[in-house]
This record gives structure tokens, sequence and C-alpha cells, in this order.
């Protein structure tokens, strides 16, 4: 497994293998990685032949009150991460290599921006999207690879795909959590122990609304209601949003039904979690199903 910290390296080095005739899965991320990346690498490498992994903290996505400078960072330790998960390939570029001197195009959505996250972190989607239009146009891969934990960031990618004409597949991966529900994220680092104690509000409460919607609940004001209280009961927890919105187009919706994401914000002392579910056919009750059959 090789690191490289520029765009023609990677290109040179996908070049050679495309010239073999083999695939390339891509997995972006901004390092610090986990074993929710971890089986996105895993997945990309069931898939397709060579795997490239991206590690970039892309200061673009971040606003000015947000951790960019302190995201935790260790390549070294990623580095032999990626080579356990079966990787072939690291980009790690610095922030000159992706944003050369005179950069001004950005790629910018609109609709599915609107909501959720895109609402409480303005440019956040830009920053996003440019950055991950740049890797694909710099890696070129068959197919990449994104975790359902950004919820959002997987519509707003698989838009982008669509509506700039990018020749990827998008693969869709499941929410990897911690042993007691946790979503892991790089971000759990910042957590002290009576904080990781209180952030298992947010799983738990992902736990307790999609028993409600196995329970029949079809309401999404209700669920979110219910949802947002079962949170307050935890002190140190302050809610940003709890959402539920139709997961290809992130509009708010009037009915809980097949494909919704039920999203959540959460601000644990400073450090700001989210996690979702999907709500699947399997979540709603058989007569439910049985009377919406025409819809
Ligand atoms: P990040 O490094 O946080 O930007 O994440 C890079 C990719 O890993 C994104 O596609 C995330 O959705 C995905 N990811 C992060 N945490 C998890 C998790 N707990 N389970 C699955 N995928 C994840």
């Amino acid at each position: 497994m090789e690191i490289v910290k520029t765009a023609k390296e990677v290109r040179d080095c996908v070049k050679e293998w495309k010239k073999q005739g083999l695939s390339i899965g891509f997995v972006p991320t901004m390092g610090y990685l986990h074993e929710g990346h971890g089986s996105l690498i895993k997945e990309a490498g069931a898939l397709c032949h060579k795997v490239v992994v991206s590690i970039f903290v892309n200061p673009m996505q971040f606003g000015e009150n947000e951790d960019f400078g302190s995201y935790p960072r260790d390549l070294e330790r990623d580095a032999a991460f990626c080579r356990e998960m079966g990787a072939d390939l690291i980009f790690a570029p610095d922030a000159e290599e992706m944003y050369t001197e005179g950069f001004c195009s950005y790629v910018d959505m609109e609709g599915l921006t609107r909501e959720l996250c895109g609402k409480s972190r303005p440019g956040h989607f830009r920053g996003v999207c440019t950055v991950v239009c740049k890797l694909f146009n710099i890696v070129t891969p068959d197919k990449a690879f994104f975790g359902q934990k950004d919820g959002q960031q997987l519509a707003v990618i698989r838009r982008m795909t669509v509506d700039l004409n990018l020749d990827i597949e998008i693969v869709g991966c499941p929410i990897v959590r911690e042993p007691d529900g946790l979503a892991k994220s790089s971000r759990n680092t910042y957590l002290s122990r009576e904080e990781r104690k209180a952030a298992l509000a947010l799983s738990r409460t992902i736990e307790f609304g999609r028993e409600l919607v196995r329970r029949g609940i079809t309401d999404p004001k209700e669920l979110t209601f219910a949802m947002k209280k079962n949170i307050e009961k935890e002190p140190l927890a302050n809610i940003d949003y709890v959402e539920a919105v139709l997961m290809d187009t992130i509009e708010k919706t009037d009915r809980i039904k097949e494909n919704v994401l039920v999203a959540m914000a959460v601000y644990v002392g400073k450090t700001r979690l989210i996690d979702n579910f999907i709500v699947g056919k399997a979540d709603l009750p058989g007569d439910w199903q049985e009377e919406n059959r025409e819809c």
C-alpha cells in the first residue's frame, strides 16, 4: 500500500490499474479512522479490484466557529489501519494541493441542502460537494463508498452524481456502532467520560424512535416530538435538530413511510454528534403496509 500526496501520483497509479482492466473503489474520509471507515474500505475491497482511500480534513466544509483546527489527525495510525483493512492506496493531500492559488470554482447544491445539517451549517455542503467532486475527478473510481451515518451527505452525493453526469456508482453502507450503541465517529474522541455516557442519548433515542414507528406512529411531528422529549432527559444534551425527511430529496414529509430518514444532530457538551435511521419495510406494521399498498 502506497501513501501519496499529489493528484498526479494518484492519476498515474489509477491509470496503470485501469490499463490492466482493474476496477477502482474509492472511500473519501477525513481520517482518524475507525471501524465505520473500515467497513467502507472492506466493502470497497469486496466489490472492486483496487481500493483508494483519501484522507483530507477539508477546510472548506467547516464553518468559522467549528472544529477544523482541533479535528483529530494521525496519518501514521490511519495508514496502519488502511493496510489492515486491505486498501491499496492512500491519497493524503495538503490543502495547497487541493486548493491551488487562485481557486474559485465550487459545486453548490440547492434543494437537498436546505434542511438538517445544511440549515445548521451554512456552506458545509458546498464544501463537501466541491471536495468530493474534485476527489472523484482525481481518482476516477468506478464505485465510491459512503456511510449512512451521514445520511444527508449520502443523499447529496447521490444527487450530485446524477446532476453532473458523473459515471460513478455510489454505494451506501450501514452505520457501525460501539457495543453500547453509540455511532462510531472521529468526533467521539472529544467526549469526556461523563459526556461519553450522555452521548448514548442519541442511539437510545434512535432505537426509541424506531420502536415508535414499529408500533405504528405515522405522524412525523408526533414522532420527532417524542424523540426530542427523550433526548431532553439527558441534561448534557442540547438538541440542534430532530427531523423526518424523505431520504432521496431531504424534503419534509407529512407521513412516516418507507425510505423516510429520521435524523438528529445533538450537542453533547461542545461536541456536535449526528445519528439517524431510515425507515425500512420491516419497520412498518403489517396492516399499515397492507392499507398503503396502493399509495
Ligand atoms: P468522515 O471521515 O467522518 O468524513 O467519514 C468518512 C466516511 O465514513 C463517510 O462516508 C461517513 O459517512 C463514513 N462513516 C463515518 N462514521 C461511520 C460509521 N459509524 N458507520 C459507517 N460509516 C461511517
